[in-house]
């Protein structure tokens, strides 16, 4: 297991992001145990490697637990291939980014550009983060142009609040001002040192020939969000404060 440094964790709101990375004991709502649970929803395979690869390797690093889970398999997103086909290339295609990464995939069952935000589907979303009880929560941040991604988020804020807001709860950007959209960041992140190994897992998903593209969007992203920290590379969130937190401003 690596020991984070301090130079990773370039700016916290100061919620549970930075004492996770700083490497300090956490009990959380898992006394025997000093790891976090974290879970990453998704709208698509791809999602959450772009948006927060670096923050996950930083987190499987430090020994934390981290499951990501896409909210649909990606089932529109090759050209000229069935729902059926691209479904399972993208499903391989995510468990070899998350191989990668050292989390571990599940899927939530919405299909691509097809997803609901219903009764079923908020009680899915809430079963599902129920079960896992965790920690920490990354999703999609919900101003998106992309109805899958703020499908995802509407779902997880959901659930999130349904859980009484026991997680922290954080947002990621995916592709800012194409489809993210108004995301002003309160924590920052340092990815220079596993930047090489999040963009193996970008990567991975081959049919998204997202390493043809990738110096020219997300990795100017990384590249500006560095800059915003000064460091290399960084990636950017919005912590939601807690209910309690703005009482006291
Ligand atoms: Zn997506």
């Amino acid at each position: 297991m690596n020991r984070i440094s301090r130079r990773q964790l370039v700016k916290s709101s100061g919620g549970i992001l930075g004492m996770s990375l700083l490497g300090l004991p956490f009990g959380g709502r898992h006394h025997e145990s000093p790891r976090l649970k974290v879970v990453v929803t998704g709208g698509h395979p791809d999602d959450p490697e772009t948006g927060c690869g670096g923050l996950i390797k930083l987190l499987t690093l430090a020994g934390h637990n981290v499951k990501i889970a896409y909210l649909t398999r990606g089932e529109a997103g090759i050209n000229g291939t069935s729902h059926i086909d691209a479904a399972s290339i993208r499903t391989e295609e995510a468990l070899s980014a998350c191989q990668i990464l050292g989390g571990e995939a599940n899927f939530l069952g919405q299909i691509d550009g097809d997803t609901f935000v219903n009764k079923d589907e908020y009680e899915n979303m809430f079963q599902f983060l129920k079960k896992e009880a965790p920690d920490l929560i990354l999703t999609h941040w919900p101003i998106d142009t992309h109805r899958d991604h703020r499908a995802c988020s509407a779902l997880t804020y959901a659930a999130w609040t349904r859980l009484e807001k026991k997680a922290e709860l954080y947002f990621y950007e995916v592709l800012s001002g194409n489809q993210t959209q108004n995301f002003v960041p309160t924590d920052y992140v340092d990815i220079s040192d596993v930047r090489a190994i999040k963009h193996e897992a970008c990567f991975a998903h081959k049919s998204q020939k997202i390493e043809e593209n990738y110096a020219n969007d997300h990795g100017k992203m990384e590249e500006f969000r560095g800059m915003e920290g000064n460091v290399r590379y960084a990636e950017a969130f919005v912590r939601h404060v807690h209910n309690s937190e703005m009482f006291e401003r």
